[in-house]
């Protein structure tokens, strides 16, 4: 690995596009908590979508840290090291997930 530059830059707008999507949910369900629904039916699709809400603002969360360690990876001179057995993570695979943090064989074990 050499252009780590392009990488770094990929990781922080990938990043931005990640936090806003979580304040962005946040908002929302902030809102609907603010929202008495009357209708039972109503609440239950509500509470159905807040569950979508959270799972998609944990994914997101979740992401957020596989970047930071991959940003700090960077500083490490780590990048592209798979954290599982150490080899070094296929560059088409960082080109497609920049903070993908194991290797091909790795993550097709589970
Ligand atoms: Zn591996």
């Amino acid at each position: 690995m050499t252009n780590y530059a392009a990488f770094e830059d990929r990781l922080h707008v990938l990043r931005d596009e990640m936090t806003a999507r979580i304040n962005a949910l946040n908002n929302d369900l902030h809102h609907r908590e603010q929202a008495v629904e009357k209708d039972f039916s109503e609440q239950a699709t509500q509470s159905e979508n807040d569950e979508v809400l959270k799972a998609l603002d944990h994914e997101a969360r979740t992401i957020v840290q596989q970047i930071d360690r991959a940003l700090l990876s960077i500083r490490e001179n780590t990048f592209g090291t798979c954290c599982s057995c150490g080899e070094t993570i296929a560059e088409e695979r960082l080109q497609a997930i920049p903070y993908v943090t194991l290797c091909i064989d790795c993550a097709e074990q589970g």
